[in-house]
This record gives C-alpha cells, sequence and structure tokens, in this order.
C-alpha cells in the first residue's frame, strides 16, 4: 500500500467513526437544525428571527462551534435555510454569494474567509473546511460580544448612566465622553451603534470611534440596544419580537420594548432640559448597501457624506437622501422619530458587510474600527468649524 492510499484508507476509518458536534452555547452563538449528510457532510440551518406577528423572518446571523474533526479530514458545511422577508417582501435571505462566511481554526484563530461556493438553487453556500485542529467556528461575520464591550468599558471608563433593563435583564446603558474642556457651547453628538444584534460591524467600528474620540465635543453614546440579542444570537428583533429600528412611535410599553423605551428617555430627558444635540447618528450594517440618509436638504448631511466619502473607507452607493416618511403607525425608526418629533438632526448610516469596491476587499474588524475613528474624526472637524 503506498502513503497516499494508506492516508486516504485512514480517513475512511476516521470518517466512518467521525462524530461531528455543532453548537452554539457561547456569548452570540446561533445556529437552528443540523442533520448529517455523512460523517463528515453537514446541513446546518440557519435559526433566524421573526418579528412580533411571526412575519419579516430574517437569517442574516450565525455563529456556531464544529468540533470533533478528525485530523486531517475535510469538513463538508452546508449553511440551509436562508431565505426570509423584510418589510413583508420576501427575499432570498441576508445570506447570498456576496457575503461569503468567515471561519476561524480553535478560539483563538483569525477570522477569515472560508472556501467554498453558493448555490442560489437551493440557496445555500456549501463550505470545504481542513481545519488544523479538532474544532473551529463559522460566522457570517466577525462576532463582538459583551466581552468586548466589557474590555472596552473597563479601558476607557467613561462616565455610565443606567437607563433601564432589557427583557433579558442586561443593562441599558448610556456611555458619557465629556470632552467640552468646560465650553458650554460645545458640539454635542449622540451616537448609536449595534441597534441589531447580528450588526457587529457597528460594535467594531464604535469600538474604534470611542477610543479615538477628538477633544472638543460631548459625545453620548448608546453602545448597542440589544444586549439579550447580542448575547443569544439574535437578529433584529427583542425578545418580544420587536425591531429595535422600527417602533420608535409605537406607545412606550416597559413589558414590550424596554430597549426602545430606556434610549427614548435618556434622549427626550437631555432635550427637556435644554440641551442640544448637534448631531444624532445611528450606525448599521447591511449586505451590500452603504449609504447615509437624514433629514431632507440638511446641509450637515450632505457635508458630513462629502467628507466621509473624500477621506474614508466610506463607499457609499448612493447619494445622501432622506426619508422621513413613516410607513404606517409603529414603523418608524429612531431617526424618524427624532427628526419629526423634535427636529433633532438625526441620520443613519449602513455599512455594508461585502465586497468594498474602494477597499478592494471585504471590510473587517479592523477596517470597521479604523472606519469609527475617522467617523470621530470627521464627525468633529465637521462640527467644531461650523462653529
Ligand atoms: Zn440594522
Amino acid at each position: 500500500m503506498n502513503s497516499k492510499v494508506l492516508v486516504t484508507a485512514l480517513l475512511a476509518v476516521a470518517a466512518a467513526h467521525a462524530e461531528l458536534k455543532v453548537l452554539a452555547n457561547f456569548p452570540n452563538g446561533s445556529v437552528g437544525q443540523v442533520s448529517a449528510v455523512n460523517p463528515l457532510h453537514l446541513r446546518v440551518g440557519m435559526k433566524g428571527q421573526t418579528d412580533q406577528d411571526g412575519r419579516n423572518r430574517q437569517a442574516s446571523w450565525y455563529s456556531f462551534e464544529v468540533s470533533g474533526v478528525p485530523k486531517g479530514a475535510e469538513v463538508i458545511i452546508d449553511l440551509v435555510d436562508l431565505p426570509g422577508e423584510y418589510n413583508y417582501q420576501a427575499n432570498r435571505g441576508a445570506i447570498t454569494n456576496d457575503t461569503r462566511p468567515y471561519w476561524k481554526e480553535g478560539k483563538k484563530g483569525l477570522w477569515q474567509e472560508a472556501l467554498g461556493d453558493y448555490d442560489p438553487e437551493e440557496p445555500k453556500w456549501r463550505l470545504r473546511i481542513r481545519p488544523k485542529k479538532s474544532t473551529f467556528y463559522v460566522a457570517h461575520i466577525p462576532p463582538y460580544t459583551e466581552k468586548n464591550l466589557g474590555l472596552l468599558r473597563k479601558a476607557l471608563k467613561p462616565s455610565i448612566e443606567l437607563l433601564g433593563k432589557s427583557i433579558g435583564g442586561k443593562p441599558l446603558e448610556l456611555w458619557t465622553f465629556d470632552l467640552s474642556g468646560g465650553k458650554a457651547d460645545a458640539p454635542v453628538v449622540w451616537m448609536m451603534f449595534r441597534q441589531h444584534a447580528w450588526e457587529a460591524g457597528t460594535s467594531w467600528a464604535g469600538d474604534g470611534f470611542m477610543r479615538n474620540l477628538p477633544p472638543g465635543v460631548v459625545w453620548k453614546i448608546l453602545p448597542w440596544n440589544d444586549p439579550d440579542g447580542v448575547e443569544t444570537g439574535g437578529v433584529r428583533f427583542n425578545q418580544k419580537g420587536f425591531d429595535l429600528n422600527r417602533n420608535w412611535d409605537a406607545p412606550n410599553d416597559v413589558s414590550k420594548r424596554p430597549e426602545i423605551l430606556a434610549q427614548k428617555t435618556a434622549i427626550e430627558a437631555w432635550l427637556k432640559e435644554g440641551k442640544k444635540i448637534d448631531l444624532f447618528l445611528t450606525l448599521h450594517n447591511t449586505e451590500t448597501g452603504e449609504y447615509l440618509e437624514g433629514p431632507p436638504e440638511s446641509k450637515l448631511g450632505r457635508d458630513l457624506y462629502a467628507v466621509l466619502k473624500d477621506r474614508t473607507s466610506f463607499d457609499p452607493d448612493r447619494d445622501y437622501f432622506s426619508r422621513m416618511k413613516v410607513e404606517g403607525a409603529g414603523r418608524a425608526n429612531v431617526i424618524q422619530w427624532l427628526w419629526g418629533t423634535h427636529k433633532v438632526p438625526a441620520m443613519l448610516m449602513e455599512l455594508r458587510v461585502a465586497h468594498s469596491k474602494k477597499l478592494g476587499k471585504r471590510p473587517n474588524a479592523e477596517i470597521w474600527s479604523e472606519f469609527g475613528a475617522a467617523l470621530a474624526k470627521q464627525i468633529a472637524a465637521l462640527l467644531l468649524v461650523a462653529k
């Protein structure tokens, strides 16, 4: 028997005894139904999440561990059950050819794009992974968990206000970095990161943003609005099914939407004290779109758009625009509510997770973090010059 035949024979034996195990029992983990095609080929379903009416299924988050890989074996993972619905329109799902999954070797490996192909027919992603270790991880994009935020909190020591608790009892916090130097007329910026649990890219951006705050500004930061979702691998709805970036005009109800209520109350309390908000900006991730939207005819919006396009990795696929009309009761997002109710210059930015032409690659944790730093710098420069 030559050595190649021997290796193949041993692998066949190993495969017959392989017992791959798929788990998501860790922070931000998420996985749906798992079945085996053969001992080294698994079909891994996306758990997805639906809203309070069982509609708008979105399956754009998965993060799981595969263990028990025999030495030298190639594992095939089919990611299935991808289709969903967005704003009540059926779609093929958020996981497509544009969003090649990430994987890493063992707990300490580096996230990298997985080998494999997208099959638009089923649709599914078929990954071929040959790890050196017996355990590997697969995720939609590199996760950012409570542990990461904890490290940031410890490093930066912001002034923290507890705004309330999530359905799951987790603290909802407002972080303040008063860098005004005592100047009463210093610009005030409110930032919101990770409104939706799956959008880890915005947390990476927030991390870079907060570590690089320019002086002269009062920075009010809402680090995330869905700590339960971040913990349990949620997508965009809280534990009662409410979309964290809709429902801002729905009745205040602490039993259903404590997260939105906590943030709303904090912003309104600030305004009621007669304090200003020069800019409010919430960051989101999409699969392929990248843009900035805000109030109509906003000079600040257009200027911010221009400098970001010019000087940062921001790679918009459309011009600055406005859509402040709310599509039915309970459908207002945070900026529609803030602008509509309080005339706050409120803006929303989407950052894509797919390939960026400008970068020549896909963004990752490091790129998002650098973008966050650049965003803070450009916002401060614009507002300080405007004064
Ligand atoms: Zn979002």
